[in-house]
């Protein structure tokens, strides 16, 4: 017989070929999908009695012929009857197909899944598709085939055992799917969990030095993987061994979490908290995605929350609607639903190591809180989730939950506003100074050198109104804490001036770098020089580096900006003074004194033009005043110069300046080799 496939365009065939160039070896999955189906019916007639033969042996059998170049998928399952494939095959419900095919062209999935073309992705490789099949019923055996065109034939033939065998004859552009090397590949890829035996060839061996075939199947897959089995069946060492047969060149997890759900949807799966060394591996190991033990995909983004696509691992559930395409997964309520219940599972689970084995959790910390932040800051229910299991480490390694820590430092850490005051290092080695100042004062100080911490710390501080993180180095160890207001600085103006102007005139030029020197009254037993970063702004830059916000960029371009705080209670800084004093008086005394009396003309002139128009002052005041201005401009620079010289003079402000530059690992290169002979010289 021969016939026309029912479909209501001119002809599929182009468009399969055409429009799925992509994806083209998911029809493996397809149809191999369609053998296991058609086996599992097969086994549910056989249990409700509907079925009395033989069985014989249930497996789905793939198997290539280079010579032929076909490729050939067998199953011993239900078969069909000459009206089945008339039904199932022959007619395709084709309508609206090309406004939708050019919306999903580069979507295999949502193509095959909107037409049920299951079955017609075999066109996707072949130019010939050939199904032999014999019903479970006595019908007689069929044989279809079709070339490419909307014509097939169907005929009887001998086929003496049930089942089907589809027969692709693989096109010339496609000839790569007969290498046994790369059908092998996609078989693990798609069947390695399928719940029959897909056999590929016999298994092979080693025999005096030559590989060679066994008489035993070659079965590609493990037909009960761990996630099928129930999770009181199942020892650590099982899901250890589980996660091997998924990454086999994978670390091993630090957890696992095994799903288990039957309402509201059904899913299953088990989920591994990886041990991450680098980016890479983030990249490389993904949670897989199954349906009924069919291989979906292992791009789950969507269908779990973001801060869990890092997680390992596999679920399978035949409620995710599979064969559709991304954005509509992404709006589907379903879909959603199993995303909350999966980050519940995963703070249940957390919660739970939390409480029954903290020194496992603490431990394992360090791992777990790429993790644990990232979901913190991306999902307000985890947030709140896990606010009692998070934790803080401080510099010497000893962890707290939220409300530990907040006890601990209560009584040393509050400001004089009642704000807590939580400090913290991104780097211990290069903050060793101000850890131990801030150590030697009674303070705690937490180490944040998470990746994300520089976000996660302001998503602490916007969700606790009285609660600051100030990073050691901002500020003197005096006013990280500000207790009561601070001493004032005992200077005149015109000594601070000079003060300012004499290590200005010393600070290094250096690469989008800025100080600016400013003066503190702190104890004669603190450091002469504090080098500091604000805090704020150096936060902002820190977001700006980890990105997410598009405006923060703009922070990045600032140059960075420091603190040079003189510590005017410090004998040095005073000596210093004392010898400018001295040393520049005579210099700078006529300076100052012409530079008072031209302000004092300025005040006098602008005093009198108080409430007149502009139009109504003499233009020759006007040019006085900007004469007095650009005058009092050239003095200043003038003693600006003086101080700059006696700074030269005077070795121990380099010196002291570099300690601290020192002492923030900012002195290097040229400027380090300076200061070692100088400060062999000041020695001698
Ligand atoms: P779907 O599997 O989504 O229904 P397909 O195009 O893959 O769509 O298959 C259409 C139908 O053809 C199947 O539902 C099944 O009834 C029948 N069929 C396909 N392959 C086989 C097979 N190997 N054995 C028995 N029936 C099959």
């Amino acid at each position: 017989m021969k016939g026309n496939i029912g479909v209501t365009t001119d002809n599929i065939f182009p468009v399969i070929k055409k429009f799925l160039y992509s994806d083209h070896e998911i029809f493996l999955r397809e149809l191999v999908s369609n053998a296991v189906d058609a086996t599992q019916k097969l086994k549910t007639l056989a249990s409700v009695g509907d079925y009395k033969g033989e069985m014989g042996d249930l497996k789905v059998e793939v198997k290539l012929d280079a010579k032929k170049k076909t490729l050939t998928i067998s199953d011993r399952g239900v078969g069909m009857t000459a009206d089945e494939i008339e039904k199932y095959i022959n007619q395709i419900a084709f309508s609206g197909a090309t406004e939708f095919l050019d919306k999903y062209k580069n979507d295999a999935n949502a193509i095959i899944g909107h037409f049920g073309l299951g079955f017609y992705s075999a066109f996707m490789v072949s130019k010939q598709v050939e199904i032999f099949t014999k019903s479970y019923t006595d019908a007689p055996a069929q044989h279809w085939s079709c070339d490419g065109s909307p014509e097939y034939t169907l005929e009887e033939c001998d086929k003496a055992e049930r089942g089907t065998d589809i027969v692709l004859h693989i096109d010339d552009e496609n000839k790569d799917f007969l290498e046994e090397s790369r059908m092998h590949t996609l078989l693990t890829k798609y069947c390695k969990f399928l719940p029959v035996p897909i056999v590929f060839g016999k298994k092979k061996e080693w025999k005096d030095g030559k590989e060679v075939e066994t008489a035993d199947d070659n079965v590609i897959n493990n037909t009960t993987p761990a996630w099928t089995r129930k999770p009181a069946d199942l020892k650590d060492e099982d899901y250890a061994k589980f996660y091997r047969e998924l990454y086999p060149y994978g670390e091993e997890p630090l957890f696992h979490i095994h799903l288990n759900v039957d309402y509201p949807f059904n899913l299953t799966g088990i989920l591994y908290f990886p041990r991450i060394k680098n980016n890479i591996d983030l990249q490389r190991n993904k949670i897989q995605l199954y349906c009924n033990q069919v291989f979906v995909t292992d791009s789950v983004e969507g269908i779990v929350p973001d801060f869990l696509t890092l997680l390992h691992g596999v679920i399978d559930s035949p409620d995710i609607p599979l064969n559709v395409s991304r954005s509509y997964l992404q709006s589907d309520q379903n879909v959603k639903k199993i995303s909350t219940h999966i980050t519940k599972k995963v703070a249940d689970r957390l919660q739970e190591i939390f409480k029954n084995d903290r020194a496992q959790f603490e431990e394992k910390w360090d791992a777990l809180r790429i993790f644990i932040v990232y979901g913190m800051l991306t999902d307000e229910k985890f947030f709140d989730r896990a606010k009692d299991f998070a934790l803080f480490k401080n510099v010497d390694g000893k962890c707290f939950t939220f409300d530990e820590y907040k006890e601990l430092i209560k009584a040393e850490q509050t400001d004089k506003d009642g704000n807590l005051i939580y400090l913290y290092a991104n780097n211990a080695d290069e903050q060793h100074t101000y850890i131990e100042a801030a150590k030697a004062k009674g303070y705690d100080v937490l180490l944040m050198d998470g990746q994300l911490d520089a976000h996660w710390l302001s998503q602490l501080e916007q969700k606790n109104e009285k609660l600051r993180f100030v990073r050691v180095d901002s500020d003197v160890v005096e006013k990280l804490i500000v207790k009561a207001d601070a001493a004032k600085v005992a200077l005149t103006a015109a000594q601070q001036d000079a003060l300012t102007e004499v290590f200005k005139s010393q600070l290094p030029t250096l690469d989008k770098t800025e100080f600016v020197v400013t003066m503190e009254q702190l104890s004669a037993d603190d450091q002469p020089i504090v080098i500091t970063q604000n805090e704020w702004m150096r936060r902002m830059k820190d977001m700006a580096a980890t990105g997410g916000n598009p405006m923060m960029g703009f922070y990045g371009e600032m140059p960075n900006s420091y603190n040079v705080v003189l510590n005017t209670a410090h004998p040095l800084i005073d000596g210093v003074l004392r010898a400018e004093e001295q040393a520049c008086a005579d210099n700078v005394s006529p300076i100052a004194q012409e530079i008072a009396d031209l302000e004092k003309r300025r005040n006098a002139l602008k005093d009198g033009q108080k409430g007149k128009k502009d139009e109504e002052i003499p233009v020759a005041e006007k040019e006085e005043i900007d004469t007095i201005d650009k005058k009092v401009g050239e003095l200043r620079d003038r003693k600006k110069t003086v101080y700059a010289e006696f700074a030269t003079t005077q070795p121990r402000v380099k010196q002291l300046i570099d300690l601290a530059l020192l002492a923030n690992n900012m002195l290097k290169g040229k400027d380090l080799a300076d200061f070692v002979k100088r400060s062999v010289s000041l020695l001698q």
